[in-house]
């Protein structure tokens, strides 16, 4: 899955993105934490863009594209990656269209937090006062006079863009006035929709669910189990894959193919396959059969 979040500063892009990349196993590309990283540790970029973000303007194009454009070319990109705060003008959009284009990536879709202006200065202080409260260092940007500067920086450089998005047919908008869970489900409803989200049951290899994959596996005694019942699988697989080679092309690949899976799984549902497709590969066969 591959998408851009829209939004001015307090729309909440980073609390759904963060969602987002718990539930689907992407990665989250957020340009100001990586400029806020490049401040911190003082490298060439982050001293050049220090003094413009304090002021609450947009750091050069050519420096955030080149920051994307290095990030896209890496391995953990394969399995997606959300966009927030990237791209932030109409160049910037452009830039990226001919990245994307050069790399082979397709975009899925841009989803807009649409939210009340005046509702987003309330939500900037409470985050600055949970960030005191935590003991976090608090955003230098995060001041009402830079918040209105970022605002308005949104407003005639960024907005653009949903115009933009919305021409390509790549725009989807959400109400960012609802609660963060139902923000976060309507995000992934629409994502359903347009087929931007894998169906039910096949699910994204997440580093949660990898975890729990492998706990699973180191608490089985020894796969001992495992293993008898994938001979006993793939056993009965290749038994009706016999007959059913004499019978029909068909019949036969869909045996070897079951046997494979059930080799390589040996699971109580690789067995149900299994018995499945033999069933029907076995009646195919029988049926003709019967016809000589
Ligand atoms: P917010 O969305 O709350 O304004 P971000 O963390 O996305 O905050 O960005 C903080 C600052 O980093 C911006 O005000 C800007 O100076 C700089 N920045 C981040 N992304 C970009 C970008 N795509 N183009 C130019 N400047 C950017």
């Amino acid at each position: 899955m591959r998408l851009i979040l829209l939004g001015p500063p307090g729309a909440g892009k980073g609390t759904q993105a963060q969602r987002l990349v718990n539930k689907h196993g992407i990665v989250q590309l957020s340009t100001g934490e990586m400029l806020r990283a490049a401040v911190a540790a003082q490298t060439p970029v982050g001293l050049q863009a220090k003094d413009i973000m304090s002021s609450g303007a947009l750091v050069p194009d050519e420096l955030v594209i080149g920051i994307i454009s290095d990030r896209l070319d890496q391995p953990d990109m394969k399995n997606g990656f959300i966009l927030d705060g990237f791209p932030r003008t109409v160049p910037q959009a452009a830039a990226l269209d001919e990245l994307l284009k050069r790399k082979h990536i397709r975009l899925d879709a841009v989803v807009e937090l649409r939210v009340n202006e005046s509702a987003l200065l309330d939500r900037v202080e409470t985050r600055v006062a949970e960030m005191r409260a935590r003991g976090e260092e608090v955003r230098i940007d995060d001041t009402p006079e830079v918040l209105s500067k970022r605002l308005a920086n949104y407003r005639t450089l960024t907005e653009p863009l949903i115009h933009y998005y919305s021409e390509r047919r790549k725009l989807l908008t959400v109400d960012g006035m609802m609660t963060i869970e139902h923000v976060t489900r309507e995000i992934n409803r629409i994502l359903s929709a347009i087929g931007a989200v894998e169906p039910k049951g096949v699910k994204a290899v997440t580093p949660a669910r990898k975890a729990a994959a492998a706990a699973r596996k180191a608490a089985r005694p020894a796969g001992k189990k495992a293993a008898k019942t994938a001979r006993k699988a793939a056993k009965t697989a290749r038994r009706a894959a016999k007959p059913a080679s004499r019978g029909t092309k068909k019949a036969s690949k869909a045996g070897r193919k079951t046997a494979s899976a059930a080799r390589s799984r040996g699971t109580g549902s690789a067995k149900k396959t299994v018995k499945k497709t033999v069933g029907k590969a076995s009646k195919k066969v029988t049926k003709k059969r019967a016809k000589r």
